[in-house]
């Protein structure tokens, strides 16, 4: 019998017997199934879609699309493993059209992915159009040159996004049930921002816009009240644009060597009655997440920002945390998010993460006592090495759709080696959009050639 190619795979398949032809279904919304719940059944009667809601029905028809136009007679019940299933796309170190953004969109929405984490600001580039404090995008949008590694561009890099675009992006995610979470990364990460505003640096600058990548020691000045002032005005232009429920606030890899140095500083951590630099790195966090609740919005923090041990409400997105502060945080009944370096980093080489090891990676993290708590998975793609499409397309595909598959198939009914038979065919879809994934050859290199791949990227970092 014909097994039906589906991605994600659905959760609960009844082969009816016999083959048939697929046809525009007959929907209805259901309101006893889940919000992102349907059935569909497609058999000799025609093809009925029920879903606990339109976007369920969303949902249904993009599995309907992928049993293409005849398919096994066949009754699929399904809903998700996890409510956040979603993708992240670095837009400083390289920008990605309008257009382009829309075709990982699409992609992303054929495999019931939901969160677009939009990465819009950092050190090598400020690139959300703020109306409210227009100098930082246009002083801090433009570097002189850039100088990643292996990858030089002579000649000044920049552009921004306007509010129509990142409008357009929003509404173009909104048709396809997909949650713009923009990211203004603060108080690390700064350097676009500070070049804009030195004085709301420690040092009070002047600082450059970074060309190269790394953690910079400049960082946004937790003693000096202007930093808020601006900080918020950012954050009120970016509620303005995105209406989601989440905005993403940064606080990863912070150093804290100008805090420790700096009087406005230190007198913020006396004033405050606070412990050392850490805790003024969660007093900072804490600031901003109540100026987004008196706003009606929650925020996302990577999981640096628990070190303090003082940040409560925030949904907390794990990507490297050797402490485990983010499972202790799960327990305490904190929620995370799982986008594990080591596996789901989609700017590292196949050889370093094959796709077997992005696949099979289980994001209830050892030492989750309540799986509840992990509320989903993303998959981030930084670009400081990839400065066009096509090869961010290769980095990305199929690992995107294998981490949209963890976040929808539950983990009993997945199998890597069945993921990628389905992905041949599913290839197709990512085709119609334009994009073109990397070939199977590449996917799961053989350990010598890791071993190769291995040692050459060690041997780029000792020579840096
Ligand atoms: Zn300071």
């Amino acid at each position: 019998m014909r097994k039906i190619n589906v991605i994600p795979l659905p959760n609960k398949i009844t082969y009816l017997g016999g083959e048939t032809e697929t046809a525009a279904p007959e929907t209805s919304v259901c309101e006893s199934l889940g919000e992102e719940e349907y059935i569909l059944t497609v058999d000799k009667d025609g093809t009925k879609l029920a879903g606990g809601s339109e976007k369920a029905l969303f949902y249904g028809m993009q599995t309907l699309r992928q049993l293409g136009k005849s398919c096994p007679c066949i009754r699929i019940e399904d809903k998700p493993a996890f409510p956040y299933r979603g993708f992240m796309l670095d837009t400083v170190r390289h920008i990605f059209s309008i257009e382009d953004t829309k075709k990982l969109i699409d992609a992303a929405a054929s495999v019931k992915m939901n969160v677009m984490h939009w990465h819009l600001t950092d050190d090598q580039g400020f690139r959300f159009f703020s109306s409210r404090r227009t100098d930082a995008t246009k002083k801090g949008s433009v570097r002189e040159k850039s100088n990643f590694g292996k990858l030089k561009e002579s000649g000044s890099y920049g552009g921004y996004f306007t509010p129509e675009e990142m409008k357009e992006i929003v509404d173009y995610c909104a048709e396809r049930y997909i949650t713009v979470i923009p990211e203004f990364d603060i108080p690390g990460h700064t350097s676009a921002m500070l070049h804009a505003y030195p004085h709301l640096s420690c040092t009070g600058g002047p600082i450059d816009i970074k060309t190269c990548q790394g953690i910079f020691d400049d960082i946004l000045c937790a003693g000096k009240d202007e930093t808020f002032e601006t900080v918020f005005d950012i954050l009120s232009d970016i509620i303005e644009i995105f209406p989601s429920e989440y905005i993403h606030i940064g606080g990863d890899e912070a150093p804290k060597k100008r805090w420790k140095n700096c009087p406005d500083c230190q007198k913020r951590i006396a004033d405050e009655g606070l412990k050392n630099e850490e805790e003024l790195q969660g007093w900072f966090t804490n600031k901003v997440v109540e100026f987004l609740e008196s706003n009606g919005r929650k925020s996302v923090v990577w999981n640096e920002s628990l070190r303090s041990g003082l940040v409560k409400n925030s949904l907390v997105q794990m990507w490297m945390d050797r402490k485990k502060d983010s499972v202790a945080y799960a327990n305490k009944g904190g929620k995370i998010i799982v986008s594990d370096f080591f596996h789901y980093y989609c700017d590292y080489p196949y050889g370093m993460t094959p796709l077997a090891k992005t696949y099979n990676f289980d994001p209830i993290l050892k030492g989750i006592k309540n799986s509840n708590s992990v509320v989903g998975v993303e998959a981030p793609i930084w670009t400081e090495y990839i400065n066009n499409f096509d090869r961010l397309c290769f980095m990305c595909f199929p690992r995107f759709t294998a981490v949209a598959e963890t976040g929808w198939t539950e983990k009993q009914n997945k199998n890597v080696g069945d993921f990628c038979r389905r992905f041949e065919k599913y290839s197709d879809i990512l085709s119609e959009i334009g994009i073109t994934p990397s070939p199977a050859s590449e996917w799961n290199p053989s350990p010598l050639k890791r071993l190769k791949i291995i040692s050459f990227l060690l041997g780029l970092l000792d020579r840096e």
